[in-house]
């Protein structure tokens, strides 16, 4: 588990952690603090931290209230696109380098756009499913897109691949890493040295996908 904190000097004397309600965790820390003392009482508290994130009444997930109006901006494929709201009829949501809905249907915005990305999810996933299940020698019965929140992907016993929708938000490189990562689950259930050795020859840029993940990762929480 990373914890991604801000930290923020002053003359207090103690140390202190607040959950913003951006989900933001900020770090207010005494002036001659050492960023290692401060990352070791953070983990310390990664309990409490991890229980105050999940308390998602007190903590909304942010962008689910997300405004759907013109100007504002959707990621896609790693790239955040601007909305446009048009008076004419839309069929659901429209892509073309911007996003396009009908004005009708805008207090349904939330709606569209999450069938929008769920299909455009499982057309870029399925293909690099299959792509690389050839590549490794190895088979997949069904390759599903679901709803859960923290978690990129998974597999099941029943040799099934599901991914969360929301990584059609990230870059391309990203979404390979990440259904690379659980083919090879299916073969080799740990992240046991073979496992990376595998995936490195599979995704040589595999590192920098994990990295656009630690960095970038909360972008992908939350739906919009
Ligand atoms: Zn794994």
């Amino acid at each position: 588990m990373q914890i991604d904190y801000q930290i923020k000097y002053s003359k207090r004397k103690t140390l202190n952690i607040t959950v913003e309600r951006d989900r933001q965790i900020v770090v207010h820390a005494p002036e001659n603090l050492s960023e290692e003392k401060i990352k070791s009482i953070v983990l310390s508290k990664k309990d409490w931290i991890m229980s105050k994130l999940l308390h998602t009444q007190k903590y909304p997930i942010v962008s689910d209230a997300k405004e759907f109006v013109s100007g504002e901006t959707l990621m896609y494929l790693g790239k955040n696109y601007k909305l446009s709201i048009l008076d004419n009829d839309i069929d659901g949501v429209e892509f073309d380098q911007q996003f396009k809905i009908s004005s009708n249907n805008q207090i349904i915005a939330n709606e569209l756009f999450k069938k929008w990305y769920k299909a455009k999810a499982i057309e870029k996933i399925q293909p690099i499913a299959v792509e690389y299940s050839e590549n490794l020698g190895v088979r997949f019965n069904e390759c599903k897109i679901s709803d859960m929140r923290y978690r990129w992907g998974s597999c099941t016993t029943k040799n099934n691949l599901n991914f969360n929708w929301r990584i059609i938000k990230a870059p391309l490189f990203v979404i390979r890493y990440i259904v690379v990562h659980e083919l090879i689950h299916l073969m080799e259930s740990n992240h046991t040295p073979k496992f990376w050795n595998v995936l490195s020859i599979q995704v040589p840029d595999y590192q920098k996908a994990k990295n656009w993940l630690k960095k970038n990762g909360h972008l992908l929480e939350v739906d919009f």
